[in-house]
């Protein structure tokens, strides 16, 4: 069945976010509906609002949420009502040659998920009847999305729906790049240049990898990194610190 829900609208660039009712359709072939618990505040979200991410207004915003499975569509079995799910922003078909060999964040489908469905539609309306499209296949920050379930992973019920949100974007992206990009060993010294969501979750990250020295630096610090590129005293300054004392 359809759902009517509260959602946090952008309407026009650079204007204070909306809350509006929607109406939430039910789940097609392959589509899971989900009432959500907890959604998380990226970056990304403020840069779909100011157009430094470029997606179709009106637009549900978030794609950090957790959630309970209220409804699946036919098909759908790997999921059932009552599971608790987080959202992924990256669409993964779980067929194509990148999902084939464990990098779903290439997916081939991800770049026609960007602020609709995989097939090009959006489950969302608003009052007047109007297609509202969803940041990244998700349009999570509301109290119910319907998503495709290759957008959403299943989590362990042990898990508060708060805590696991955060997972869906901020602590996938920090650990994510300690692991798989920066590929972090036990010993290893580590600078962090930004500490909010994700920087934080970098330094988490860095410190299950085992790293022993940290470096980390506030977001206000971000405009001066290039001139701690090209400055060479500073360079060694750091290097001191992580050598730490001889
Ligand atoms: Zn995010
Ligand atoms: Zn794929």
């Amino acid at each position: 069945m359809s759902r009517t829900a509260k959602a946090v609208l952008c309407r026009e660039l650079d204007r204070p976010v909306v809350v509006e009712e929607i109406e939430v359709a039910a789940p097609r072939r392959g589509e899971v509906t989900v009432k959500i618990g907890a959604c998380g505040v990226c970056h990304s979200d403020l840069s779909a609002t100011n157009g430094t991410i470029q997606m179709q207004l009106p637009l549900v915003l978030g794609h950090e949420a957790a959630g309970v499975v209220a409804e699946v569509g036919e098909g759908v079995t790997e999921l059932a009502p009552g599971d608790h799910v987080v959202s992924s922003f990256v669409h993964m078909c779980g067929k194509c040659r990148w999902c084939a060999t464990g990098r779903p964040h290439l997916c081939d489908s991800a770049a026609k998920t960007l602020y609709t469905l995989p097939d090009g539609t959006t489950p969302a309306r608003d009052r007047a009847g109007n297609p509202v499209y969803v940041f990244s296949a998700c349009g999570v920050m509301a109290e119910f999305a319907t998503l495709s379930v290759d957008n959403l992973v299943k989590v362990d019920k042990g898990v508060p729906l708060d805590r696991a949100a955060l997972v869906s974007c901020g602590v996938m992206t920090g650990v994510g790049a300690v692991f798989n990009t920066a590929r972090v060993e036990p010993g290893a010294a580590v600078m962090v240049i930004g500490t909010g969501g994700v920087g934080l979750n970098v330094i988490q990250g860095a410190a299950i990898a085992g790293a022993t020295m940290f470096a980390a630096c506030a977001a206000c610090s971000l405009r001066h990194a290039p001139a701690i590129r090209k400055n060479p005293a500073m360079i060694s300054t750091l290097e001191a610190m992580w050598k730490g004392p001889t």
